[in-house]
């Protein structure tokens, strides 16, 4: 019943949303659904601007991914590698290198920043500078109304915080994950609950205006009650946003490894549901509005970056194992350091993978991406992008999901409803699983 996929994509201290085969879903398969692509069209730009982000293909995001944390959570699949004394320097350089080339001449205005990893923030100060002036210079340059960088618990101190306000850095995002030693213990983080006030107390001390805590549910044994406490003990500090997601089990974590030896015990799956329905309860009641099915956000407060890649915003990432999108096209980085360094100084990329997409690709992105918004798909982006109406090319899936109650549509969006966002994955998968047939035909994107 319960899908975890739909809260997982996005946290703030792993590249989730760099993951592109995670943020398309991984319950749906391309081969399962077989439209009939004939014509051609070229993409417009999308119109919807509820949540604060100005889409327009004009626009991209920049993720910068810095790989290296302290040691490794056991629930964490994302590309990272603990530091263990090693020089990060040579990385970092490099990384530095590619962001050079890949933004001294883009075309694209750099609405949004996101330096995250990995924890950027256990980087030595000089490392971290190398990093974050380049990057504020962009800022700067492209008026961007976002710069965000990553941190952990007891990672941040007055020096790097200056350091990253004096850059430019507007927002951090820090993975506070729980309250509860226990429940720490269980997901291998670092940190003790206490570091969390008091890196937060940092941030806001030298200057940094707008904070997001992450949480995780569904941890072992965690209870609603613990739960409970500890939303209300991260609505206390007063972030501006909050990032809740269902805890996942990825294949080859040791986390999942702990499972299958019948070491942990899952959470229950109505447990989960519970803890998701008490979690918009308590955040909306505080003041949040949920505006995507893990994020909330005080108005105005949404993360602008992520949006874009909800809204299927172009965007740039640099560093290894980043995955970016733009002019049609998406690439990825290798996920290996030694190797990454190595391409970086021979053919200034690190490109392992290219794919152009197909307008058949754009329409199950926009799908699984804008439907996690809580204000939907956009029904005249997606007839700006895809040339057909939303709601003919999925009529027969739409009138069975609006009379199960799974989502509700308009005359702008197609959206889930609350019940539908516990069932997020499954609901999108049935949506584009049976599109109309007959004479509807996709469009070739020209890229
Ligand atoms: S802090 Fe933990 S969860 Fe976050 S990227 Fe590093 S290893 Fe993964």
């Amino acid at each position: 019943m319960w899908d975890r996929l739909a809260n997982r994509s996005n946290t703030a201290d792993g590249p989730k949303m760099t993951e592109w085969r995670r943020r398309r879903g991984k319950a749906v398969h391309l081969r399962d659904w077989k439209p009939l692509v004939q014509q051609v069209d070229s993409a417009q730009s999308m119109h919807e601007t509820n949540v604060n982000h100005p889409a327009n293909d004009s626009n991209c995001g920049l993720y910068v991914h810095l790989p290296f944390c302290e040691t490794k959570c056991g629930y964490c699949d994302f590309y990272s590698v603990p530091t263990h004394g090693r020089d990060t320097a040579p990385l970092v350089f490099a990384i530095v290198r590619e962001l050079k080339r890949r933004t001294d001449h883009i075309e694209q205005r750099i609405l949004t920043i996101f330096c995250g990893g990995g924890t950027p923030t256990i980087l030595p100060i000089d490392q971290l500078d190398a990093v974050l002036t380049p990057l504020g210079g962009l800022a700067k340059r492209h008026d961007s109304i976002e710069f965000t960088v990553e941190a952990n618990p007891a990672t941040v101190d007055d020096e790097k915080t200056r350091l990253m306000v004096s850059a430019g850095v507007g927002r951090v995002s820090m993975g506070a994950q729980s309250f509860f030693p226990s429940e720490l213990a269980a997901l291998e983080r670092l940190h003790d609950p206490d570091d969390i006030p008091v890196s937060f107390a940092t941030l806001r001390r030298n200057g940094v205006e707008r904070i997001n805590l992450d949480l995780i549910f569904g941890i072992p044994g965690q209870t609603l009650e613990t739960w409970s406490q500890s939303l209300r003990r991260a609505v206390d500090l007063s972030p501006d946003h909050l990032a809740c997601y269902g805890l996942t089990y990825e294949p080859a974590t040791r986390l999942t490894a702990q499972r299958n030896l019948g070491k942990i015990t899952p959470c229950g799956e109505n447990l989960e549901a519970e803890m998701f329905e008490l979690t918009t309860e308590t955040l909306e009641a505080a003041g949040f509005k949920q505006y995507e099915i893990s994020n909330y956000a005080l108005p105005g407060c949404e993360c602008a970056h992520n949006v874009g890649y909800w809204r299927n915003q172009p965007y740039v990432a640099v560093g290894p194992s980043a995955v970016g999108c733009i002019h049609g096209e998406r690439y990825k980085n290798i996920a290996d350091i030694g190797g990454y360094i190595r391409m970086i100084d021979e053919r200034g990329d690190a490109v392992v993978e290219r794919e152009t997409l197909t307008g058949e690709m754009l329409v199950l992105e926009m799908v699984m991406m804008q439907m996690r918004l809580v204000e939907g798909l956009s029904i005249s982006a997606f007839r700006a992008r895809i040339g057909i109406d939303p709601r003919a090319l999925f009529q027969r899936p739409i009138e069975r999901l609006a009379e199960l109650g799974k989502i509700q549509v308009s005359d702008t969006h197609i959206a889930l409803t609350q019940s539908g966002r516990l069932v997020a994955d499954r609901v999108m998968t049935q949506l584009v699983g049976e599109p109309a047939t007959g004479p509807i035909s996709l469009p070739v994107l020209s890229g």
